[in-house]
């Protein structure tokens, strides 16, 4: 009833005449929504449930149980080790991100429960520069597998990013190998790891630490790649099939183990690790 009323009170012809930031236009369905609706189903569109980018400290509140989440490695910053300029210097650039966001860089790395199962968790946030990874993701990652597998607990990842970090050029690249790294040793305990992709998941992020999950899980609906359509397009000179890097099309060729909904994850996570660690503890 209120929505009905907020609904014909603000004539969504005239973008004036909508308070800034009550309501936002869903990129899927195109109709416009109530923001306090969306941030209740988990930034979800109440119209069409499309899966809106979410931030990673809201991620966190939402997948960890409350008062159990302890973050590692918060104050860790990148140098600037090729004084990369692009339109401007590289450590500008972080200081803006880092202004946008309230973040030091693009993933939050710590361990909670999870259902009550302990667990290591990274989750990426794309709004700090398209959650591109350099020597500050790469390594709060490692550490946190590191820790989770001295702790003999599941590591969970989060991937949201555009891939490798261009500023940090083959630096950033490394923490392919380094991740994978982790992993494995992680993988030789006996312990699992679950990686979940949400929209967009590409690059360099999804040839290492996000395709390497013994459970992998996507939010319907996500860019999942390796490189951009047209790329591979022209290299390859073959039409490419309908929607061939989303979640769906994946999930169908057997590259996906799960689609779940935002609103499912945190249970349906809970109950993998649950039969995952059965006996362990
Ligand atoms: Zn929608």
């Amino acid at each position: 009833m209120v929505l009905d009323r907020l609904r014909r009170a603000t004539p969504t012809k005239d973008p004036k005449k909508i308070p800034d930031g009550l309501w936002l236009k869903c990129p899927s369905c195109s109709k416009t929504v109530f923001k306090r609706l969306v941030e209740e189903r988990l930034d979800c569109c109440p119209e069409c449930n499309h899966h809106f980018k979410m931030p990673s400290g809201r991620r966190i509140a939402n997948l960890i149980d409350d008062g159990t989440w302890v973050e590692w490695d918060a104050n860790l910053v990148s140098g600037d080790p090729l004084g990369f300029v692009d339109g401007k210097p590289y450590p500008e650039r972080i200081k803006q991100q880092q202004a946008k966001t309230g973040l030091k860089d693009a993933v939050l790395c710590g361990t909670g429960t999870m259902g009550s199962h302990p667990v290591g968790l990274g989750v990426m946030d794309f709004e700090f520069n398209g959650g591109s990874m350099g020597s500050v993701v790469g390594e709060k990652l490692t550490r946190m597998i590191e820790r989770s597998t001295a702790a003999k607990m599941p590591a969970i990842i989060v991937s949201a990013s555009g891939g490798a970090r261009m500023q940090e050029g083959a630096i950033s690249l490394m923490q392919m190998t380094k991740t994978s790294a982790a992993l494995a040793r992680h993988a030789e305990k006996g312990l699992p790891y679950i990686s979940v992709l949400t929209n967009p998941t590409m690059a360099g992020v999804m040839a290492s630490y996000a395709s390497l999950g013994d459970v992998i899980i996507a939010e319907p609906k996500a860019l999942i790649g390796f490189t951009g359509a047209r790329v591979i397009q022209e290299t390859i000179k073959q039409e490419l099939p309908e929607g061939f890097q989303t979640s769906e099309f994946l999930f169908k060729h057997g590259q996906l183990d799960l689609i779940i909904n935002r609103q499912d994850m945190k249970a349906e996570l809970a109950r993998i690790v649950g039969y995952l660690m059965a006996g362990r503890r």
